[in-house]
């Protein structure tokens, strides 16, 4: 879809808290002095077509969706959609606009952040923790950021490759970093409660950027910064 229409200025839908009110991204962050708006056109996440789909859905399978329990559940799964997938509507690089100038050029490290996201192939959570770092370049970010750029990309339909791509190559550039290193272990619902069924299996992908990728000492310290102590 055309990006003029994916960050059109709107308000729209689920908040996080899975009221199906204005979810104005996050309060005071929204930062639309820099001509950036992060909610796109209510329009388009279409609630109704949610409840007629899963509507659909509950007569597919063989249940009667106007029985008791299920009357109300084509709302509160459209309403959880628009929560889980809020993401699509925000734009992340609204987190990082906010730099502090600071002479440290040692690595940084957020580890384990918890991370929910979805994967697009069976619409299932993958849970996992994410760990970030990088190298700054004379300016450094405040840490709750990371951990809400991580949200936002997460809270797409996503695979876990990209996510951990697209984070990296964000910080790189938005950050001007010398170096940035994300590693994402993620345990996918589709592989632990169906297909395989393989309940304690984890996935783990990693996107190394800058001197991260070029100096294998600096690759190897902020892998053993993550895993060294388990
Ligand atoms: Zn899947």
């Amino acid at each position: 879809m055309p990006s003029n229409q994916f960050w059109a200025e709107a308000s729209a839908y689920g908040n996080g808290n899975g009221e199906p009110v204005d979810c104005s991204f996050d309060e005071a962050e929204d930062d639309s002095s820099a001509g950036l708006s992060v909610v796109r056109d209510s329009a388009s996440i279409d609630m109704d077509r949610i409840r007629r789909a899963v509507r659909e859905i509950l007569l597919a399978v063989g249940e009667d969706p106007d029985r008791e329990g299920l009357r109300e559940t084509p709302d509160r799964v459209a309403r959880m959609y628009a929560e889980v997938f809020q993401g699509l509507h925000q734009d992340p690089g609204v987190h990082l606009k906010k730099l502090f100038t600071q002479k440290y050029d040692e690595m940084v490290l957020i580890r384990d952040i918890r991370m929910v996201s979805f994967c697009e192939h069976h619409l299932l959570p993958v849970i996992g923790r994410a760990h970030v770092a990088y190298i700054p370049n004379g300016k450094v970010i405040g840490l709750s950021k990371i951990p809400r750029v991580v949200d936002v990309l997460a809270k797409r339909p996503q695979m876990q490759e990209r996510l951990t791509e697209e984070l990296a190559d964000l910080l790189m550039r938005e950050l001007d970093a010398k170096g940035v290193a994300v590693v994402i272990e993620g345990t996918h619902s589709c592989m632990t409660i169906r297909g395989v069924n393989k309940p304690d299996s984890s996935f783990v992908t990693s996107a190394m950027r800058g001197t991260f990728r070029e100096r294998l000492a600096t690759r190897s310290e902020v892998m053993s910064l993550i895993f060294g102590s388990r």
